[in-house]
């Protein structure tokens, strides 16, 4: 956990460095996520795989699962990184469901190795979207 004024760049650069830690022996998919809170903690994240497939869990339920778990549920971006060179990396559909979960409003940077990256809201990615207002009504 580090806390920083942070860019979307340097975002990107803490989630390939969370990268490293993947654990994605059978896949050889490594995935790194960045979370940035609202007072600036930065939560990261790595995809885990498990011998029993199905258990695998994504770097992005992993960083927000783990600023969760030490009290943060207000995030203003999280920053997704992989090796692939010639596409940005997207969150697959369960991990949108579970960003959303935490709002709407906030940023997904969906990077490239090189650093170039573009810029989606969670509503961009789930639009028309389930969420915790409909259940808290
Ligand atoms: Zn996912």
């Amino acid at each position: 956990m580090a806390k920083i004024n942070s860019t979307p760049q340097d975002l990107i650069i803490i989630s390939q460095e969370a990268k490293k830690f993947a654990y994605s022996p059978y896949s050889k998919f490594r995935v790194g996520a960045a979370l940035l809170t609202h007072d600036g903690t930065v939560f990261t994240g790595c995809n885990v795989e498990n011998a029993c497939l199905t258990l695998g869990i994504c770097a992005e339920k992993v960083a927000i699962s783990k600023a969760v778990s030490e009290g943060h549920r207000e995030f203003k971006a999280i920053a997704i990184a992989s090796d692939m060179v010639d596409t940005f990396i997207s969150p697959c559909g369960g991990c949108r469901q579970v960003m959303r979960e935490f709002g709407l409003q906030w940023e997904v940077y969906l990077s490239k190795p090189d650093g170039s990256f573009i810029t989606k809201t969670v509503k961009d990615l789930l639009p028309v979207s389930f969420g915790p207002e409909d259940l808290l009504k």
